[in-house]
């Protein structure tokens, strides 16, 4: 497994890779990496011969208060979790070498990414465009398989592929949970023992809601309000709580397509998201 720290390096080499007739798998990240990253990896293996996984925690996408500073590193063990997952390549950039003091060009996204987590984080999706859009050209994937823990960041990156026509197909890979149902992230670290007792709450409201919406009850309204009623049990500070269209991302009224059930919630603070999608 080889570490590439230059973004030009991993530019030249992926673009020798292609030359060569090879086919690039890519998994962004963050690092701090767990079994919902390592799921992605591994739906992304057998597709390429070549699989690039990123490790670079992006400032352009954390706002100025949130936990860019704060955000847990451990990239030796990172290493050591690419390497057994069959990774080829890790890139894993300096924070100072991936943007230009004087950058100006960034891609925004329009309308998906203006509510739920866009709503809650001004900037955010702007910040992911970019670094996502950046990096594909670095990596120069085939393919590249995001999580549907992230929903909405899945939904804006591939209309971002679809409207500026990258040529790289996205892969969704479900989300990978705890035992008790609360959906693997980097933050759960963050949380006290008894916020990672309560955090399974928003797993259990979205299931609830799906269990409401089994027996029949199809207006968003009442699924909503008993979601909240969920969270309420606990020490968690609702940042929102949504059913929105699948694919326009639009709040609904009932439950009549495909919908996407969405929440935020915050333990002190740490911010917290889950998602289910609700079929009929
Ligand atoms: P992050 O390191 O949090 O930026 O996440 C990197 C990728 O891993 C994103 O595509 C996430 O959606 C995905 N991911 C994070 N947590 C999970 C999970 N529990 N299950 C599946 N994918 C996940």
């Amino acid at each position: 497994m080889r570490i590439i720290k230059s973004p030009q390096e991993m530019q030249q080499t992926a673009l020798e890779l292609k030359r060569s007739g090879k086919t690039i798998g890519f998994v962004p990240t963050m690092g701090f990496l767990h079994e919902g990253h390592l799921s992605l990896m591994k739906i992304a293996r057998p597709e390429c011969d070549v699989l690039v996984v990123s490790i670079f925690v992006n400032p352009t996408q954390f706002g100025p208060n949130e936990d860019l500073a704060a955000y847990p590193r451990d990239f030796e063990r990172d290493e050591q979790l690419c390497e057994k997952a069959g990774v080829d390549i890790v890139f894993y950039p300096e924070p100072g070498t991936m943007y230009f003091d004087d950058a100006s060009v960034w891609v925004d996204e329009e309308t998906l990414s203006l509510g739920l987590c866009g709503g809650s984080r001004p900037g955010h999706f702007r910040g992911v465009c970019t670094v996502v859009a950046k990096l594909f050209n670095l990596v120069q994937a085939d393919l590249a398989v995001f999580g549907e823990k992230d929903a909405q960041q899945l939904r804006v990156i591939e209309r971002m592929v679809r409207d500026l026509n990258i040529p790289i197909k996205i892969i969704r890979g479900p989300i990978v949970r705890e035992g008790d149902g609360l959906a693997m992230s980097s933050r759960n670290k963050y949380l006290s023992e008894m916020e990672r007792a309560e955090a399974v709450c928003l797993f259990q409201s979205l299931e609830k809601a799906r269990a409401l919406f089994g027996v029949g009850e199809s207006n968003a309204d009442t699924l909503k309000s008993d979601m909240i009623r969920q969270i309420e049990k606990t020490s968690g500070a609702v940042d929102y709580i949504e059913l929105v269209d699948d694919e326009t991302l639009c709040p609904v009224t009932t439950v009549d397509r495909p919908v996407l059930m969405t929440l935020a919630v915050c333990f002190s603070g740490t911010r917290l998201i889950d998602n289910a999608v609700l079929a009929e």
